[in-house]
């Protein structure tokens, strides 16, 4: 790569961004580019490198990981894409170029594909509900977070409360809590199972789906607009989040859940092709190896921090309005810090 100043390779990179839909990624070092201009395949499988010039990573290299087409040179990018008038004067340069790491998922196909799927029969919305109030519920809960019953109607669901997972405007699975106490469900399958009849299980989740392809409360990060998503285990950990830090009408930070302590390709996928650039692991705190791994893992694409919950052995859910201040006020760490502290605590133990 020739010399460039700071001023034209913004401006190249603006105008990429415009004629090819592209956008950066969260550590600002590559754009996406949704459509790859060689075999026309979407999904963002194409990048164009526009970080620092380290070693062979050379600017303005791009490639497509799904056909696998390599332009090393700008100028002849340019020209494919049909804007030669943004040509830049260069040096030929002979060094071995290096393919940057765009998604560091390389050749595995990201599947993003989700299927639309019907709520049980007779499930209908609720905006009231003995067991969700009992949880702490009020009315811009209800609201916001779709919840419903099969309404003695379907016995399969009888008990449960069922949360509908939607993606884009389309319900695409579904979460399923029985409203009994751990105990209570333990006792009657303890009889149950002696008399040989159904057991009852906590959780009744949709099965036509993947949910590791699945966020819940996706719908709340809004494309360009937010910029921090904080991510939860589950539904409940969600909702709970966004009523005591009155999140419902903020567009700039989001809460949702990844349904257990990790993360998928996917699912960091959705979350970079809408823009977010900060990421708050919110999992519960007792869950460490898991949270370092989380954290490692989406550390290449946003920028993280860990919330570790203060109140010991409680989560989101009963936490009040005041542990979590203190949490996000003064218990945010680097997932380096994070790592070094339960390297710490587990020396302690042992
Ligand atoms: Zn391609």
């Amino acid at each position: 790569m020739s010399y460039i100043s700071k001023e034209e390779k913004e401006y190249l990179i603006r105008e990429l961004e415009s004629e090819l839909h592209a956008k950066l990624d969260g550590p600002r070092k590559n754009l996406i580019v949704p459509i790859c201009p060689y075999c026309g395949k979407s999904g963002g499988k194409f990048g164009i490198y526009v970080g620092k010039e380290v070693g062979n990573k050379k600017l303005f290299v791009s490639h497509c990981f799904s056909c696998g087409h390599t332009t090393k040179d700008i100028n002849q990018l340019l020209d494919d894409i049909g804007r030669p008038d943004l040509k830049i004067i260069e040096k030929a340069s002979f060094d071995p170029v290096q393919i940057p790491e765009f998604f560091g998922l390389e050749e595995d196909e990201i599947d993003d594909e989700l299927s639309i799927i019907d709520m049980p029969e007779s499930w209908k919305r609720c905006y009231h509900n003995r067991y969700l109030q009992s949880r702490g519920f009020v009315y811009d809960d209800y609201e916001y977070f779709p919840v419903g019953t099969t309404r003695g109607l379907n016995w399969k669901f009888d008990d449960y409360v069922i949360f509908p997972i939607i993606d884009n405007g389309d319900t695409v699975g579904y979460v399923a809590r029985h409203t009994w106490s751990k105990e209570a469900i333990d006792q009657y399958n303890q009889t149950a199972k002696r008399n040989g009849k159904y057991q009852i299980r906590r959780y009744n989740n949709s099965t036509d789906n993947d949910f590791v392809k699945l966020l819940y409360n996706y719908d709340a990060v809004i494309e360009d607009e937010t910029d921090t998503v904080i991510i939860v285990e589950g539904v409940f950990d969600v909702i709970a989040l966004t009523r005591k830090l009155e999140l419902y009408d903020n567009t700039r930070v989001a809460v949702v859940a990844t349904f257990g302590k990790k993360i998928s390709d996917t699912q960091i996928y959705k979350l970079q092709s809408k823009g977010v650039k900060n990421i708050i692991v919110g999992y519960d705190s007792d869950a460490t190896d898991a949270i370092n791994k989380t954290a490692a893992q989406l550390n290449e694409y946003f920028d993280v921090t860990i919330a570790k919950i203060i109140s010991d052995g409680k989560d989101w859910d009963e936490m009040d309005f005041w542990d979590i201040y203190d949490t996000f006020a003064y218990n945010l760490t680097t997932p380096v810090e994070f790592k070094l502290n339960t390297l710490d605590e587990k020396i302690k133990c042992n």
